[in-house]
């Protein structure tokens, strides 16, 4: 028994331009920390299992000691427990691209270093290695993230290797303007799993937040996805709330009918990273307010709901005079909004 995480042993994130541990820092990578670096200026060659793995164990033997990598300071991951220290990758992330379609308001791709880009290195060739030599568990993760993954130039070719044949669980971020076959086959093969967020229920506040008017091609793809999927958790589509944006259950009850024409089974909520990290997780509790009553307006028309990720980190409290002050501020006067949002034109 000795404290560790997983992903120290047996995961691998190709990132910008390095292979990383994983995609989770102590630091906020917002502000340029980065996790354990296995492998600096990687640009998509094959490492030789035995070099992987020597390299991984710099830092996985750390902890082993006592000690801890100073990347993995304070990360939740750690945990104690009796580590399974035998050579194999259980846990794939794929984030070294950046690449988008739209435009949404709250895109970290829009701040500094995260800048847009189409110009990444390939991972196929190494994850073929990997596989082919045994390296890959059956059943290991994949996360994918970073940009539209559905444009990016290996989307398919990934999908029909791991996620068709059922070789990996494959987690998706998609805006779903891009309708790619070879997702749809792998969603209907039941183990890939994919996040939608829509964030609204028409064609105007969609333009309000992804900055693009495809509101109509987005919701004719989700009904492709959606259509005779077998395993009831394979889709979620999502709403995030966005202060002085779409902070109405007028909208929501637009965005549940669409989620109910699509037959989706997974509703979830959110609140907004960046206004989240702005306030310090000390959201308004109105908004937290807002999204539990969506919650229950989703559960009450047959949905599985839930939180997802950053309103699980909002801290709750009472609602004060100048919380609704704020709300109202920020609601119709708009008041602070830039601050969250850049390039947005209000
Ligand atoms: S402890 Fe955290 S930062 Fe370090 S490898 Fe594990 S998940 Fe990554
Ligand atoms: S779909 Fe994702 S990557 Fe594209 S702009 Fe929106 S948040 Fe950014």
């Amino acid at each position: 028994m000795y404290s560790c995480c997983n992903l120290s042993l047996h995961g691998i994130c190709f990132y910008q331009g390095e292979i990383v541990s994983c995609c989770y820092a102590p630091n906020d990578q917002i502000n340029g920390g980065l996790p354990p670096v296995l492998f600096p200026d990687y640009k998509g060659q094959i490492i030789p299992k035995e070099q992987l793995f020597k390299r991984m164990r710099y830092f996985s033997s750390q902890f082993k000691n006592g000690s801890c990598p100073i990347e993995c300071k304070g990360c939740f991951q750690i945990k104690e427990a009796d580590w399974d220290e035998s050579e194999y990758i259980d846990f794939i992330t794929i984030t070294n691209f950046s690449c988008c379609n739209i435009n949404c308001v709250y895109c970290s791709n829009n701040l500094k270093p995260y800048e847009r880009s189409n110009n990444h290195y390939k991972v196929l060739p190494f994850l073929k290695y990997l596989k082919d030599n045994g390296v890959l568990r059956q059943n290991l993760e994949i996360h994918v993230g970073g940009g539209e993954f559905s444009i990016y130039s290996e989307c398919d070719a990934i999908l029909e290797e791991f996620g068709v044949t059922n070789f990996a669980k494959i987690y998706i971020a998609t805006n779903a303007l891009h309708y790619s076959e070879s997702l749809n086959r792998a969603i209907k093969a039941g183990s890939t799993y994919v996040v939608i967020s829509l964030d609204c229920g028409t064609r105007k506040t969609y333009k309000k937040i992804k900055r693009v008017d495809a509101f109509d091609k987005v919701v004719e793809n989700i009904h492709k996805y959606a259509k005779d999927t077998k395993n009831i958790h394979t889709l979620t589509i999502k709403y995030i709330i966005i202060p002085g944006i779409n902070d109405n259950f007028r909208e929501f009850k637009k965005f549940l009918k669409i989620a109910k024409s699509a037959k989706y089974t997974w509703v979830r909520v959110d609140i907004e990273g960046r206004y989240l990290r702005s306030v310090n997780n000390n959201a308004n509790p109105i908004y937290i307010k807002m999204a539990k009553k969506m919650i229950k307006m989703a559960e009450n028309q047959g949905f599985l709901s839930g939180y997802h990720a950053f309103l699980q980190q909002a801290k709750e409290r009472k609602t004060s005079f100048s919380d609704i002050i704020d709300f109202i501020k920020l609601k119709y006067f708009k008041t602070g909004i830039k601050k969250f949002y850049t390039n947005e034109k209000y």
